[in-house]
């Protein structure tokens, strides 16, 4: 789906207008149902709801850095087997697509889009080293197994659907990295810092007596 398309909710008529350069997936704003283009049956979105959790974070929330302000306008909850990882989806110059990755009030910036890793894939376990070039090595932090994701909002170009995948997290000083690896497939990762929340600078966030 691309930026300025009008699609129509499959279960009840409301128009989405898609604002980010390529969108692989809108969840309607009225009933939830997940809007996207036909894919093949092993990667269809099943429709999960979003549990409740503790982020300040909404959709509509920005984030302003000196150059430039982000806005939330999707989110990617992955439910693993210790832990949560919320990647939202920030729309910034007119389309473009980031993600930043939140799990209890830590966050990382990824500016670059998924792309796939070359490496050596055994390479990805706690406390290996794992080789990104010449100059930067990260070390695993953690393999973790996802059991659920759901989505909210307009989600840009993003290619797991399914919950069973593995996700590892690897860093050195602020550089961290997610690699997702799903069974017989590549490994697909992303690549980024590690930054403080005051130096995001939300706005329109969730304030703690607005919880329920
Ligand atoms: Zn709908």
């Amino acid at each position: 789906m691309k930026r300025g398309d009008v699609h129509s909710c499959p279960s009840c008529n409301t128009l989405h207008t898609v604002t980010l350069i390529e969108s692989s997936l809108i969840v309607c704003k009225s009933c939830g149902t997940y809007i996207h283009e036909a894919t093949g049956d092993e990667n269809t979105p099943e429709q999960s709801k979003m549990p409740d959790d503790w982020t300040f974070l909404k959709i509509g929330s920005t984030c302003e850095l000196p150059q430039q302000t982000f806005h939330l306008v999707g989110r990617c909850r992955l439910q693993l087997r210790n832990d949560y990882k919320n990647f939202w989806c920030a729309e910034y110059g007119r389309g473009k697509c980031l993600w930043i990755a939140e799990s209890f009030g830590s966050f990382s910036i990824f500016l670059s889009a998924w792309e796939k890793f070359a490496g050596d894939p055994a390479q990805l376990r706690a406390g290996a080293s794992v080789k990104m070039s010449n100059e930067l090595k990260l070390i695993g932090e953690y393999v973790e197994k996802c059991e659920g994701i759901s989505f909210a909002g307009e989600i840009g170009a993003w290619n797991f659907f399914t919950p069973g995948f593995f996700v590892v997290q690897a860093s050195a000083t602020t550089k961290t990295s997610f690699f997702f690896l799903e069974p017989k497939k590549n490994v697909s990762f992303l690549s980024g810092e590690k930054i403080l929340a005051e130096r995001l600078n939300f706005k329109n966030t969730i304030e703690w007596n607005e919880w329920k």
